[in-house]
């Protein structure tokens, strides 16, 4: 071994003890004399002292040290000089005296600092990733992920579940997005297709009687990486046989009730895990992925304004659609940029406009109310007591600030459930300590997709209806509730599964509705249909997102931060240079030729994106 001993782990007690360290210089600094350098590896810190008049041999060659070279120190540990002891270190209180330095690996003037936590623009971040990954930041970030896999890992065994690996090289696996297809050399013309999730491996691995399934899955989907996305990534894929929903529920929270306390025990967390219907979330929080730290629940108001003389308001009713609010509290006062600001937000997200009511803080309540109390744009478009009503509805008091949006029910959640998380931020409402988990349930099975003017699976198609929703998967296809739960927390989607259907008649029915011709669906799943012909059991699973859990888990705000070699939000990798044209020899030994407008425009520079 090169090292007896870890730089971040040495304490007071060490003192007197000789010491084989071998790591990173942090930073050196020379007082004229003395030269300090901090040295890392991937416990941290420890400060190694050299001195001319002791060890002149091994001070000459720390002369010549400079950040991110490679080192060898052979010391002795001891108490630092009362008063320049360093609380900020965990190994603070000591340094090393060199007896000997050896030099492994020189560096170039490094890309950025490791020892600042400085941000890095994200170009360079992605490019010297090797140099980004000795941040301790990362070193935290990556440790943690550990730590959570292997919780996974250790809980699932305890239950009997057995990890599985599935093939990469297989065939289309519909989760909603875009393939990433692999040709074939071996048969050209044909192609692989790297699955968007192992679905319908994990549904065969329970017909062939595994009963109890995970792994961690790496999935891949070809989509426009708007937001924080992935073009690949992780997920704890899990499927059971002989079960209902309700056991997978129970196990998904005893599983990450366990995981927060083990994994970060300062966290507080609300057991049982809240449940809310599909429905029920869109009502409240204009989203099925709700923050449930905080309330400021939506409001239906189109009851209350149906005979209101505001046109807008009226055309909208007369077309089926809805107007819905908010109250922020205390925010009465807001000025014309606070407003606009908030209206512009609407706007993005597809409100055609926001109208706003300020209650005056200082009538005792709602009912006291008069006209003089009440501020908005809109104002003689409506009465008092039309304003009286929707305070109520709202649960607003004096003060608050109503917010009103409408239009078609889709719309009108996605701008208010928006601007609910907004002014939650705003108001200092998203506590960082709590996680508020909850589970979403009844989805619907189908959703209309305007593109193709036909009903799509709101998942993927092996998801089984409600039994007493069977009936209606020809006539009413909008009407069927799907056995598809969520788990949610602090606003993001952390896992996502469904009771599966394992008759061969119910799943041809399914992709019947769903505008599979017989031969089609023969073509694309006919395997599965075979298979469930064979003697399936019922069963159902789920898949948690692994990176955005750990992500949570690390108070952090982006995958790119807990994946040691994440994409750019391009989907491109600068280290490797990825993806890259290959040689002509290659396309031809696949059977492929690139098209030349393929090639006319160069590809754009990668756009970093900070953050
Ligand atoms: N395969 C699904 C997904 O990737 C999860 C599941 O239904 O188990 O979202």
């Amino acid at each position: 071994m090169l090292k007896d001993s870890n730089c971040g782990e040495l304490r007071k007690e060490h003192a007197g003890r000789t010491v084989l360290l071998a790591g990173w210089v942090n930073r050196r600094r020379d007082h004229g004399g003395l030269i300090f350098v901090d040295l890392r590896d991937r416990s941290g810190l420890v400060q190694v002292v050299f001195n001319p008049q002791t060890t002149p041999e091994a001070h000459k060659l720390a002369d010549r040290l400079r950040s991110e070279w490679v080192v060898r120190v052979r010391g002795s540990v001891a108490a630092r000089p009362k008063g320049t002891e360093n609380p900020k270190i965990p190994s603070g209180e000591v340094e090393v005296h060199a007896q000997e330095i050896a030099i492994l690996g020189e560096s170039k003037p490094p890309p950025f600092y490791v020892h600042e936590d400085e941000a890095v623009e994200e170009a360079l971040r992605m490019r010297y990733r090797y140099v980004y990954l000795r941040r301790p930041r990362v070193v935290r970030n990556l440790t943690l992920r550990h730590q959570v896999v292997q919780h996974m890992r250790r809980f699932l065994d305890t239950r009997g579940f057995l990890e599985i690996e599935t093939p990469i090289l297989t065939k289309s696996t519909p989760e909603g997005a875009r393939d990433y297809l692999v040709p074939s050399r071996l048969h050209p013309g044909s192609f692989y297709a790297l699955p968007q999730s192992p679905q319908q491996l994990k549904q065969l691995l329970m017909v062939g009687g595994l009963e109890r399934y995970y792994q961690m899955a790496r999935c891949f989907r070809d989509e426009d990486l708007r937001a924080d996305r992935q073009p690949e990534f992780t997920q704890l894929d899990l499927e059971m046989s002989f079960i209902d929903q309700e056991d997978i529920l129970g196990l998904m929270e005893e599983l990450f009730t366990g995981l927060v306390k083990a994994a970060r025990p300062d966290k507080r967390i609300m057991t049982p895990f809240p449940r809310l219907t599909y429905r029920q979330a869109i009502d409240q929080y204009g989203t099925d992925k709700p923050d449930l730290r905080f309330g400021m629940l939506l409001g239906d108001l189109t009851s209350v304004l149906a005979g209101t003389g505001f046109q807008v308001f009226q055309q909208v009713v007369a077309q089926g659609g809805i107007i819905k609010g908010l109250a922020a509290p205390d925010c009465g006062g807001y000025s014309r940029k606070q407003l606009d600001d908030l209206a512009q937000l609407a706007r993005d997200r597809g409100a055609r406009g926001l109208v706003t009511i300020a209650l005056r803080k200082g009538p005792e309540s709602v009912d006291a109310l008069t006209a003089a109390d009440i501020q908005s744009l809109a104002v003689r478009h409506f009465s008092v007591d039309e304003v009286k009503e929707m305070a109520r509805r709202l649960g607003a008091k004096p003060g608050d600030l109503l917010l009103l949006v409408a239009g078609a029910p889709p719309v009108v959640n996605a701008a208010l459930g928006s601007l609910r998380q907004e002014m939650g931020k705003r108001l200092g409402l998203l506590d960082p300590d709590l996680m508020a988990w909850a589970f979403i349930t009844d989805f619907a099975l189908f959703e209309w997709s305007q593109e193709d003017g036909r009903w799509k699976a709101a998942r993927h198609p092996f998801t089984a209806p409600l039994p007493e929703d069977e009936p209606l998967l020809e006539s009413d296809p909008h009407r069927v509730r799907a056995q598809a739960y969520d788990l949610v927390c602090n606003g993001f989607e952390l896992a996502s599964g469904s009771i599966r259907i394992h008759t061969p008649e119910l799943q041809e029915r399914l992709l019947m509705a769903l505008g599979y011709t017989p031969q089609e669906a023969q073509e694309r799943f006919g395997h599965l249909l075979e298979a469930f012909s064979y003697g399936a059991p019922p069963h159902g699973g789920i898949a948690c997102g692994v990176d955005r859990v750990v992500m949570l888990l690390a108070d952090e705000e982006s995958l790119r931060e807990v994946i040691a070699f994440p994409k750019t939000q391009m989907g491109t990798d600068l280290l490797f240079g990825a993806p890259a044209p290959v040689r002509p020899e290659q396309l031809k030994e696949v059977h492929l030729k690139v098209l030349e407008e393929a090639l006319a425009p160069p590809a754009p520079p990668v756009r970093p994106t900070g953050g």
